[in-house]
């Protein structure tokens, strides 16, 4: 994967608390619903797409191997080549991550509130966090994103994942504000990284994040095209999944979003469902942790 697509994709959590790994997960259990009722539907080029029976949840049958799994995989350096190219793309990404900044802000006051982001690529979220009086802490297990992150911004980012003992013992009911900018479609397992990620925010506590939506037009037409087609035109589902470290490996339905948050004891406090012709096909949902005083 390239670094720009790292930069723009966030990062995959695997939660060692949950009851499956890597290596020996059984794809035709459904990673939403949990229910052995999954099978193959889309077989495309690279990857085949799992559809779940029960919840018709889709997603690939292929999981990262986490650097901290294996540690030797990790020789990308921070060199001047990677640094420019990291440059590069943050111009181009900084409008987007200042209009999350904005929606977040809308929500509660920054100044001195602690946050969370999870999946923070080098770390101008969270520098942008910092710039506004936060208090910011991320989540990066790509060593070559910290080393940028602590060179560029002097921001610190962790590389234990979200249901490391480091999140879960030490800062449990922490945060007023986790954040999962374009993270939960690349995730292992997101209904156990959300479920962590809902662990150390507050009682009161925000989550915002945003995924692509599987409602999109572009989806659907998708769809149709592979069954008139017999398989032989996916239409763009070759480019919405890739088996490739990192990428998409999951596509919500605004529903199966809302009824997991729901399921996860939060309340859906803003929902922005992407028109069907929306070219950026993101649904954009902010919820609440029960309980008082975010911040
Ligand atoms: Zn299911």
């Amino acid at each position: 994967m390239s670094l720009a697509a790292w930069i723009r994709c966030g990062w995959p959590l695997t939660p060692t608390t949950a009851p499956m790994t890597t290596e020996s997960y059984d794809f035709s259990r459904c990673k939403l619903c949990g229910a052995a009722a999954a099978a193959p539907r889309y077989r495309l080029k690279t990857t085949t797409i799992q559809v779940c029976a029960a919840c018709d949840f889709h997603f690939i049958n292929q999981l990262d191997v986490m650097p901290t799994e294996r540690p030797e995989a990790e020789v990308r350096t921070l060199d001047v080549v990677a640094w420019n190219f990291i440059e590069k793309q943050l111009k181009k990404n900084r409008r987007l991550l200042e209009q999350r900044l904005a929606l977040v802000a809308r929500h509660l006051p920054l100044n001195e509130t602690e946050c969370l982001d999870i999946g923070a690529g080098v770390g101008l979220f969270g520098h942008l966090l910092q710039e506004a009086g936060a208090t910011s802490f991320g989540i990066e297990p790509q060593l070559i994103f910290r080393q940028f992150a602590e060179e560029k911004y002097r921001l610190q980012l962790r590389a234990e994942t979200i249901e490391h003992p480091f999140w879960q013992e030490r800062h449990a009911g922490h945060f007023a504000v986790v954040t999962l900018w374009d993270t939960l479609e690349h995730l292992n397992f997101p209904v156990e990284t959300l479920r962590d990620a809902i662990q150390v925010m507050k009682p009161g506590g925000l989550l915002f994040l945003d995924t692509p939506s599987r409602d999109s037009f572009y989806y659907r037409i998708s769809e149709w095209s592979y069954r008139l087609s017999n398989g032989a035109n996916p239409l763009f589902l070759n480019s919405l999944y890739s088996p490739k470290p990192f990428r998409h490996k999951q596509i919500f339905t605004v529903q199966q979003l809302t009824d997991l948050i729901e399921r996860l004891g939060l309340k859906v406090v803003e929902l922005n469902r992407s028109g069907l012709f929306d070219s950026s096909n993101k649904i954009m949902l902010v919820a609440q942790k029960p309980g008082d005083s975010a911040r």
